[in-house]
């Protein structure tokens, strides 16, 4: 009789990985993301967490929501700093109905019913060529403590959690975020190409030679540039990529540089 589940190989477990720098561990895979048992319910149910109309197979949005709502779309560029070149950020759908309620009503009022159909929508997502368990790691952009106490949980790592899960890369979480800098949300687009990196810092070397930030929503794409920069000032010959649940708008796309 064949197994349901085949054991896979820990990639930690393995010794001697060529990318990684002495002493460096390449972070756990993860299986299961929280609030994975409301997601689990939400299959089991049946119906579509948009529309509600009954599925005849299994999933978690029928194929009209998910139609209407775009996806794949054509990636943005994002100047760096001298020669970081430019970093592409590829969005899963424009910030617009109903990717914006969704969000919305995940991050400031942890509506689980918005984390499942988010995490329906992540799981459209291909993953990037020649990104593995072994060469890639999806580092989050990352909060401060002063928002993780106003806010008590931390939407973007979730998120990012249910990427990792889909795409079988693992999350590491060595990029941290200093305190004390202002909130983005309400500051102006000049305000927020002034306000970029510094922020940010490395508590570790990069594991792996490839990495994709991701966040939930890019605006200008200061804040993953910003990321790109500290890690390619540190390691250059990482190879980064940029991914994100929503940018600007079919109308109003991101400015490309
Ligand atoms: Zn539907």
């Amino acid at each position: 009789m064949m197994p349901y589940f085949v054991k896979k190989t820990h990639p930690s477990a393995r010794t001697a990985h060529p990318h990684q720098s002495a002493g460096a561990i390449l972070p756990k895979r993860i299986y299961f993301a929280p609030y994975q048992l409301a997601v689990m319910m939400a299959a089991w149910r049946r119906a579509c967490v948009l529309c509600h109309q009954s599925l005849s197979v299994r999933g978690l949005i029928c194929q009209a929501c998910q139609a209407s709502i775009p996806t794949q779309l054509p990636p943005v560029s994002v100047a760096l700093n001298e020669a970081g070149g430019a970093l592409r950020i590829f969005a899963l759908s424009y910030y617009q109905h109903p990717m914006n309620a969704l969000i919305t009503q995940f991050k400031d009022h942890e509506r689980i019913d918005a984390l499942v159909a988010l995490v329906a929508l992540i799981r459209t997502l291909p993953k990037p060529l020649h990104c593995t368990a072994d060469n890639t790691v999806i580092v989050p952009v990352p909060t401060t403590m002063s928002r993780m106490r106003e806010r008590g949980f931390n939407p973007v790592l979730i998120l990012a959690k249910y990427l990792a899960v889909h795409w079988g890369i693992p999350l590491w979480q060595g990029v941290l975020r200093q305190d004390g800098e202002r909130h983005q949300r309400g500051l102006d687009r000049q305000a927020r190409l002034q306000n970029p990196s510094a922020d940010f810092y490395l508590a570790a070397p990069v594991p792996t030679r490839q990495v994709i930030i991701f966040d939930d929503v890019v605006t200008t794409g200061a804040t993953l540039a910003a990321m790109a920069e500290l890690i390619k000032g540190v390691q250059p010959q990482v190879r980064l990529l940029g991914i994100c649940l929503a940018h600007g708008t079919a109308e109003f796309g991101l400015h490309t540089r």
